[in-house]
């Protein structure tokens, strides 16, 4: 898998995100795997506007590259295991950086600029 860009690609009405949701018991939700962000029950245009809900993710994206794509998961897994999600220290920096607003700049989304882009 391909990290060495600073590309994010969103994927809509993903199974893995659907499967994320009833794991953790959301209505919707967003699961970034590499650097693709995938989302279930909310549309991309909806996703975009959030921008902190944005940030949390570029945030993960920065967490598979700094970490390589599998220790990233296996490293997600065993603290998801030890610590609960809250807890997760991937978590707990990935919600410190909803107001870093530089991860938006920093990389370019897919369909961000795309007004049109219907759920
Ligand atoms: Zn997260």
């Amino acid at each position: 898998m391909a990290l060495d860009n600073n590309k994010v690609a969103i994927r809509e009405n993903s199974l893995l995100a659907r499967l994320g949701a009833i794991r953790l018991r959301e209505k919707r939700m967003a699961l970034t795997f590499g650097s693709t962000i995938h989302l279930y029950n909310v549309s991309k245009e909806k996703f975009l506007h959030s921008s902190s809900w944005v940030c949390h993710e570029l945030k993960h994206v920065e967490q598979y590259k700094r970490m390589g794509f599998w220790k990233f998961l296996w490293k997600y897994l065993a603290y998801s295991a030890k610590y609960g999600y809250h807890n997760n220290p991937l978590e707990i920096e990935a919600r410190e950086a909803e107001c870093d607003t530089g991860l938006l700049a920093k990389y370019s989304i897919d369909g961000r600029t795309n007004e049109t882009t219907t759920a």
